[in-house]
Order: C-alpha cells, then structure tokens, then sequence
C-alpha cells in the first residue's frame, strides 16, 4: 500500500559509537513526536550493525530497519556475502537493491538485480529498488528509456503481487552526493513516468498503490517541495541521514 517513507543510507560511513548515538537521537525524535501513522522512517546501517539496530529500536512501530544489500543465493561458498535468509532471521525488513554505487563500483547488471529482488521477496522482506540514469544519458534525452530498460529487466518479472511489496526509489546518479538536486518538476516527471510503465505492465491499482521515493542530495531545504508532488512518496536520504538534526528535519517535510 503505499506510504510516505523516509529512508536513510548510511552507506560505509560512522564507527560503532556514532551508530549508536545517531540511532538513538532519530529514535528519540520518533517516540516524543506525533508521526503521521502513514509515515515510515527505514534505516539502513552497514550490515555490522544491522542486528543491534533491530534490537535497539524494535519498540519504535513506525521505524524499521534496511540493509544495503545481500547476496542473492540462500547460503554458500560466498566469502564475504550476507544472504536474504540471514537478514530476515535478525529482524531486517527492507533490503535495498541496485543502489548506483553497487552497479558502479560493484558490477552489479539487471540481471544480477533481478535475482536479488526475488531473493529479497521469497524471503519475505521488502526490496527498496534504485534506478536512475547518468547525467549523459538525460542530457542525451535517453533517460526514460535507460530507466524502463533497469525496471523491464529486474523487475518486471514479479507478479503484480511481488511489486506491490516493492518500494521504487528514483535515484538520478547525477544527484547523488553531488549538491546538484533534480527539480521537483523533474523528479514528479520521472515518478509519474514510472508509474505509467506499471499501470501499462501491471494495472493502475498496482501503480498507484507503491511507493515511489526520490533521492539525490535531498535536505530539510529542498525536501518540502519534492515531496509535495503528486508521485514523490519520500526520499533515500544519503549525506543528510548522517545528521540526526537535518534527518529529522526531513521527516518533518511531510
Ligand atoms: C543515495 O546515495 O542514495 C543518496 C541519495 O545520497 P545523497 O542524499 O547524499 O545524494
């Protein structure tokens, strides 16, 4: 059903104290303000310190927590990976898939993405998947279809009930970490864009319904206006996640 969301990335940022006191200044905030029940904030820490954040904000109904990624087979001779199966026995909800920074520095293609979306479903949690195009890509007008070809080939393949689990976030590379945000005119053109392929793939109901959030250098000054459009749901905050002040101040944007 779709929500508004604010999700933070940290990335591979914060040792583990400042986990801890970030964490809990944003779980402090929660539980003395009134949150708008339709209002979920989703946190994704580095995996070392997905399972403590679980415990530690587990009383807090509207927070839940995400990992950045997991690998796509169950269990295995996979050095190094963290499994689907793995993050849902610590009590992990949300699982973000093909964030840019994994495609870039990681190799991660669609097709390796699409595996990774249904690992993420057949374990019963929630994909959190990215798309967005290079800033060549919109500046050579290619942008709508770079994004169709990354939703066709990883997520397309679910049934309408499998999308309905997932949260899309729009994610231009071009805004990401950079300062440079995109328009809100430019982030609700993609948004309804992409909610026109699933109503053309899917129905409108299935459009409609899911949660579509925009990230890029998103902040307390220009969140307001993003998510006041019509097919902004929320944001995937990077940079001002790290800050329990402007993060909250986000959350506040609604
Ligand atoms: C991100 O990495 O998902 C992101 C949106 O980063 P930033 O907010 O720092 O641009």
């Amino acid at each position: 059903m779709r929500k508004n969301i604010v999700a933070g990335n940290w990335k591979m940022n914060l040792l583990v104290e400042e986990a801890n006191d970030l964490a809990n200044s944003i779980g402090k905030y929660i539980s003395e303000n009134v949150i708008d029940s339709n209002i979920e904030v989703i946190l994704a820490p580095p995996a070392l310190y997905l399972d403590s954040l679980v415990n530690n904000t587990k009383h807090l109904f509207n927070l839940n927590v995400a990992a950045q990624n997991c690998y796509q087979a169950p269990k295995g001779a996979f050095t190094g990976e963290i499994s689907a199966p793995m993050l849902k026995s610590v009590g992990v909800k949300y699982v973000i898939i093909g964030h840019s920074e994994r495609r870039l520095c990681f190799g991660e293609d669609n097709e390796t993405l699409k595996q990774k979306v249904s690992a993420v479903l057949d374990n019963h949690l929630q994909p959190i998947f990215c798309c967005g195009e290079q800033e060549s890509e919109r500046d050579a007008g290619n942008h709508k279809a770079f994004i169709e070809s990354q939703l066709i080939d990883s997520l397309f393949h679910l049934s309408a009930s499998e999308l309905a689990k997932c949260v899309i976030a729009y994610e231009p590379i071009w805004a990401i970490g950079t300062g440079k945000t995109a328009s809100p005119e430019q982030a609700q053109e993609i948004h309804q864009f992409i909610r026109e392929l699933i109503a053309k793939k899917y129905d409108d109901a299935t459009a409609n319904n899911i949660t579509i959030l925009y990230g890029g250098s998103c902040k307390p000054s220009n969140a307001k206006e993003l998510f006041s459009q019509k097919d902004v749901d929320g944001g995937l905050i990077g940079g001002a996640s790290l800050l329990a002040d402007q993060f909250v101040d986000i959350i506040d944007a609604f």
